[in-house]
């Protein structure tokens, strides 16, 4: 699918499902466990793991690569990571393990080959608005500014007293940066990020290519960003999940990552052991 093709069909499932209107009632107590026909999109803080107090904090376990990666052989390779990290971001966090991935909300990409695709190179006109935020992470303890090259991420889960000032200020930043960049709010976070791009598109790229197209999207995340990404694979026919509590456009519901991992487990243990199949064939 060309660029201009992809572009239409995302414009087209975005009008489709703003047009549909929110459900607030998505299913609780659970999710359907997917085929091996699936393809599996996953949001990484508040979905796989828990979140902690700074984003460098988190540590991702063995076992739970393990499950990602018998999850990944049992579909043929479409399993992928939906971030707002940067993808050398999720490397670390994952490594020795790499998984397809959409790193800043989209505007970084890794196909599941390998290839990777950028959005277009706006990261040295973010840099010279950084200095503004960084300067104001610095002066309120608990503020914290994540530099990410393409995008920039204020976080404000420790200073809940700098909130109002954060908004003000990233807001402030989004406005001298023009049309080419857009205000993301999250969970404590406010990010400054590429207009364009978002966890929708990401996930609709990954499935106008091998080995996802043809496929059947199944999509779990926990914050406002992955709304973007429920509303296309809800058009689309996949099946979403959302992690925790508030409304949400997402069909099922799961309540924390411990849940999640739970039913990561129960996709694993329904797909045949690499070993089994192996033999088998
Ligand atoms: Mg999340």
């Amino acid at each position: 699918m060309t660029e201009a093709a992809i572009q239409a069909t995302i414009g087209a499932m975005k009008a489709a499902a703003q047009a549909e209107g929110t459900n607030a009632g998505a299913a609780a107590g659970g999710a359907p466990i997917p085929g091996a026909h699936a393809a599996v999109f996953l949001d990484i803080d508040g979905t796989l793991i828990h979140f902690a107090d700074r984003p460098d904090a988190v540590h991702i376990d063995a076992a739970l690569c393990e499950l990602l990666e018998r999850i990944r052989e049992s579909t043929g390779g479409a399993l992928a990571l939906i971030s707002g990290r940067s993808i050398d971001d999720i490397d670390a966090l994952f490594s020795p393990a790499r998984f397809a991935a959409a790193g800043q909300h989209g505007s970084e990409r890794r196909s599941a080959d390998g290839t990777m695709h950028f959005h277009a190179p706006l990261a040295p006109r973010l840099a010279a608005h950084a200095s503004t935020l960084r300067r104001l992470a610095q002066a309120h303890e608990g503020l914290l500014l994540e530099e990410k090259g393409t995008s920039l991420a204020l976080h404000y889960r420790n200073a809940p007293h700098a909130a109002q000032l954060a908004e003000r200020e990233v807001r402030r930043v989004v406005e001298l940066l023009g049309d080419d960049f857009e205000l993301q709010a999250g969970k404590f976070v406010l990010e400054v990020k590429p207009s364009g791009k978002d966890k929708g598109t990401a996930i609709a790229e990954f499935m106008a290519e091998p080995p996802f197209a043809g496929r059947s999207p199944v999509f779990v995340g926990d914050d406002l960003t992955d709304e973007l990404g429920f509303d296309l694979v809800n058009r689309i026919g996949g099946e979403t999940v959302k992690v925790g509590t508030g409304p949400t456009r997402a069909r099922w519901r799961l309540g924390n990552a411990d849940d999640v991992r739970r039913w990561l487990a129960d996709f694993a243990a329904r797909a045949p052991a690499p070993d089994a199949r192996r033999q088998s064939t």
